[in-house]
């Protein structure tokens, strides 16, 4: 009966052992997976701006007559047998008559509609009724040698070709 009683406290032992065993048994960590070093992309170089060149404008035709009162009163529109029937050039020839008559102050200059001549400097003429089947008197004109208009553009008739350049 002995033996059999200490074979089942050595069980009961063993049993107990075991479980202490078991408890100790420390969790291994696990291996932590070295992550693989993510190579640096080459940077890859811009491609530089192409900076477009601005293509300079062709440079304004310079104005060959200056619209001023010294050379309204050289001007010899007013002459002019393309102008000589026209009622509405006829009209403000009139109007300007008038206005010079009792003076213009100076340095001031009616807006170019206004005047029925200087159309070297002011360009093609306000009214539509003039005859360009007549004669431009332009080359008679002392402007036209003072501006040496007979190298430029266009050769006379300004009244329907516009200013001189
Ligand atoms: S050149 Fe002709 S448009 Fe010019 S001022 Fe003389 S007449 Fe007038
Ligand atoms: S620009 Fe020439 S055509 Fe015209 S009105 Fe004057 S003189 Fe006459």
């Amino acid at each position: 009966m002995k033996k059999v009683k200490k074979t089942k406290k050595a069980k009961k032992m063993k049993k107990a052992k075991k479980v202490l065993k078991k408890k100790k048994r420390v969790v291994k960590p696990k291996k932590i997976k070295k992550v693989a070093k993510v190579k640096k992309t080459k940077k890859v170089a811009k491609p530089k701006k192409v900076v477009k060149k601005a293509i300079k404008p062709a440079p304004a035709p310079v104005q060959k007559v200056e619209f001023n009162q010294e050379n309204a009163i050289l001007c010899i529109c007013t002459k002019c047998p393309v102008q000589a029937e026209s009622t509405c050039a006829v009209a403000k020839v009139k109007e300007m008559e008038a206005m010079m008559q009792k003076g213009i102050p100076e340095g001031m200059m009616p807006p170019p509609t206004d005047i029925p001549g200087l159309y070297c400097a002011s360009g093609v003429a306000a009214c539509k009724d003039l005859d360009f089947s007549k004669m431009c008197i332009c080359g008679g004109c002392p402007v036209w040698d003072k501006c040496k208009l007979g190298e430029g553009k266009p050769a006379g008739y300004f009244c329907k070709d516009g200013k001189a350049i």
